[in-house]
């Protein structure tokens, strides 16, 4: 199987995915998560029209994505999909575009400053928990409608990142627990764009972006109004490690 033909059978569930859901395809971002992945695979699916890549660990995003660089004429945007370490936050603010990831507002402000100190504003996504497992990175969110003291303890967090002047808080993320079937993510989808809802509701701020639907479950993640998905598997094979 070729990128470009991995491709094509994407676009084709995206496309109906978008029919049943009355969307436009064009709504959507498709992020190509390269993790673990070598530069050169980055460098044929850019051939194939890919722009938007994603990578979750910063050792292997220095490495990568300068070799990328190097090797393109148009730039691509990267997009830092995985959990940060706050010693790191400085390369991250140096290395990516976009930060999927931000789960603490410890490091949103180390993320704030080190975009500040580049002038720059960041656009970031914040990480919410909604399925509540503790394995599980992310803002606390499980429960945010039914729980006062939850809502309580999620809004002063995001009360504090939206102040901050190095990020520009664009939605929210989120990664749905592994199931045997698709249907079974939706909920957790869902909760995510009800609590975008809120959030909107009560900060009077925009949150145009809804990050969430991976190679197992991204057809559901577009009916729930996905608009950024983050597949990797369904475009460059399994993974090795
Ligand atoms: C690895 C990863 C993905 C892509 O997963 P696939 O199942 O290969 O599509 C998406 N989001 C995050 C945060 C990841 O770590």
């Amino acid at each position: 199987m070729t990128i470009a033909h991995n491709l094509e059978r994407v676009y084709e569930n995206v496309a109906r995915a978008c029919t049943r859901s009355g969307r436009a395809p064009e709504s959507i971002t498709l992020v190509a998560v390269s993790k673990t992945h070598p530069a050169e695979h980055v460098l044929e699916a850019a051939a194939c029209g890919l722009q938007h890549f994603g990578e979750n660990r910063v050792e292997e995003a220095e490495i990568k994505i300068p070799l990328v660089s190097a090797q393109l004429s148009i730039p691509v945007t990267w997009h830092m999909i995985g959990h940060i370490q706050s010693r790191k936050a400085r390369e991250v603010a140096f290395l990516f575009q976009w930060v999927h990831s931000v789960d603490t507002s410890k490091l949103a402000t180390r993320l704030s400053n080190f975009s500040v100190e580049q002038g720059k504003r960041l656009p970031v996504m914040l990480e919410m928990n909604v399925s509540g497992e503790e394995a599980k990175y992310g803002l606390q969110a499980s429960g945010w409608n039914e729980d006062p003291s939850i809502r309580e303890q999620l809004w002063n967090e995001v009360r504090q990142i939206i102040e901050l002047p190095g990020l520009e808080i664009r939605g929210l993320m989120t990664m749905a627990p592994i199931v045997d079937t698709m249907e079974q993510a939706r909920p957790v989808f869902r909760s995510l764009a009800q609590l975008r809802s809120a959030l909107v509701e009560s900060f009077g701020i925009a949150l145009p972006e809804l990050s969430m639907g991976m190679t197992d479950d991204y057809p559901v993640a577009v009916e729930e109004g996905s608009t950024i998905i983050r597949i990797g598997r369904a475009i460059f094979g399994e993974r090795e490690s």
